[in-house]
């Protein structure tokens, strides 16, 4: 891949006062805090007393829930570049002289000046699982690329995470606008290269989407990074998870390698952990209901039951599904220790379900099934909950955002996850839990029979989340050997045919 291949759109940028507004609610429930605190020697461990930690009261709750089951730690390079990464954020956010000026002047970077500022912008498409997947896919490349992260969030999104930067701001201004930016694409057909010579621009469109092409596809190529980084502005249409694929990109791989040394499993988890704590609002749900139903009980269960398509799928069908897959395995199943003929004191091990789905039925079918096993074991063993049932996905809503929110953070608290296939949702609470789900077999083709499919789940092969549609660019068959080795760790995903994901062991 040349430069010469490149077309880049070029747009138009209004100009900014000094004066930079924030959204309409940043100011109220979230404030810039300090970074999530992450236990990696006596530096971090001043950072977590300070008292900038209390504005988001996430990030500190969770770390003290989470200090109890997790033991994944960050690197200390992948913390030391958090920590550059800041000093970035800081010196380059909205409110700083050299956003003005780059936002002003919007020139291409010739001199590749290590103080100039380069962005990515994140916008949204798709759902909130989407949305998360590809904003830490983002702030990876950030990282990767010494961008600095900005998120064009929408009025459904401003009130569901606290800042993750400490003392400064990742919204992007609401007056910065660009032009023709649902049609643009980093690439142009050939028949349009033929007409113009290519140029460098100043700002121009990543579409990384499900149904990107094979000229937005070129993002994928390590021969296409140069060039990008001439570019101060990307703004970055995406849906995807595409983080794996950076693995797979030999211009990364040395720098990922050292982030993530031996655990390639927890890039979603760590950069999750680190990106995305629920604002207050949210938070104060979430952990009413978390103290409310779940905290007592011995073992967690979360079941997040994603529907695509009644038709295809009967809800009967996936009920069934569930219920033998908890019953299948013997990890999941819920057991109750039965009185001892001795007549000792016997312990029972109380077990919460936590049902995650848009649709009511299955909460109501588990829990009148659960009842009555209650009933005859003589105690309540198992508890089934629901936080709310929308029925329906609705984009554009931030009270339906923030319940999803909810669910999402409630699953990524339980200690054993079952996850519907094919879900980013599932993907991100996975992911933030660091768990490797238990996955309800796909019911997702016509079936004829409409029969219950066995085994009615699997364990996944790995705790990351998959990256669903991506280029073919990089062979990646165990076999395979490129100029910095093999290829160890990258697999097919378990639920979408040819997905990609990370794995720190090839099964
Ligand atoms: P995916 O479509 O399953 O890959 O996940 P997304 O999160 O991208 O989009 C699905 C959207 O539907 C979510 O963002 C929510 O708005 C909604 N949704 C799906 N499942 C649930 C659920 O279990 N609870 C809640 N509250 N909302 C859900």
């Amino acid at each position: 891949m040349t430069a010469s291949l490149l077309l880049i759109l070029a747009y138009s940028i209004s100009p900014y006062s000094l004066l930079l507004q924030r959204r309409s609610s940043s100011s109220s429930s979230i404030n810039p805090t300090i970074q999530q605190p992450v236990a990696a020697g006596e530096e971090e461990e001043e950072e977590v007393l300070s008292s900038e930690q209390y504005s988001c009261v996430s990030r500190q709750q969770l770390q003290i829930i989470r200090s109890s089951y997790s033991s994944s730690k960050p690197s200390p390079f992948l913390l030391s570049r958090l920590k550059e990464y800041e000093q970035r954020h800081k010196r380059c956010d909205p409110f700083s002289a050299s956003f003005n000026r780059s936002s002003r002047e919007l020139k291409p970077e010739e001199d590749e000046a290590e103080n100039y500022c380069r962005y990515i912008v994140w916008t949204p498409v798709n759902g909130l699982g989407n949305r998360m997947l590809s904003i830490s896919s983002s702030f990876l490349y950030a990282l990767l690329t010494n961008r600095v992260l900005l998120v064009d969030f929408g009025p459904d999104m401003v009130d569901l995470f606290c800042e993750p930067f400490h003392n400064s701001t990742w919204f992007l201004p609401r007056d910065f606008t660009f032009k023709g930016r649902a049609n643009t694409q980093l690439l142009r057909r050939e028949e349009e290269q033929k007409k113009e010579m290519p140029y460098v621009a100043s700002l121009l469109q990543l579409f990384l989407s499900y149904d990107n092409d094979d000229y937005d596809k070129l993002f994928y190529k390590s021969e296409t990074q140069p060039l990008l980084k001439k570019v101060p502005w990307l703004v970055l249409r995406s849906d995807q998870y595409f983080a794996p694929y950076l693995f797979l990109m030999p211009c990364f791989r040395a720098e990922l390698d050292r982030m993530f040394p031996d655990d390639k499993e927890t890039v979603f988890h760590h950069l999750g952990r680190y990106l995305f704590s629920p604002s207050n609002q949210v938070w104060g749900h979430i952990i009413g209901f978390y103290d409310a139903y779940l905290a007592k009980a011995d073992r967690r269960i979360g079941l997040q039951i994603r529907v695509f398509s009644l038709d295809k799928t009967p809800a009967s069908l996936i009920l069934s599904q569930v219920i033998n897959c908890i019953q299948e395995e013997s990890r999941i199943t819920t057991t109750t220790t039965t009185a001892s003929s001795s007549g000792r004191n016997r312990t029972t091990t109380t077990t919460a379900i936590l049902v995650a789905s848009l649709l009511g039925q299955f909460y109501t079918e588990l829990n009148r099934m659960y009842k009555e096993w209650n009933e005859k074991a003589g105690a309540t063993v198992v508890g089934v909950y629901r936080t709310n049932h929308e029925e329906m996905q609705v984009l554009g809503s931030s009270s339906h955002n923030m319940k999803a929110l909810v669910d999402i953070y409630l699953l990524s608290m339980c200690d054993v996850l079952v996850t519907s296939p094919r879900s980013t949702f599932g993907y991100v609470a996975h992911g933030l839990a660091g768990l490797t789900p238990w996955i309800l077999q796909s019911q997702d083709i016509e079936d004829e029979e409409q029969r219950v499919k066995e085994p009615a789940c699997r364990r996944g092969v790995s705790k990351e989340p998959c990256l669903q549609f991506h280029a073919n660019y990089y062979d990646t068959s165990p076999d395979h050997r490129e100029a910095g080795g093999p290829v160890p760790v990258i697999m097919d995903c378990e639920d979408f045919q040819y997905g990609l994901k990370l794995v720190n062991r090839r099964v």
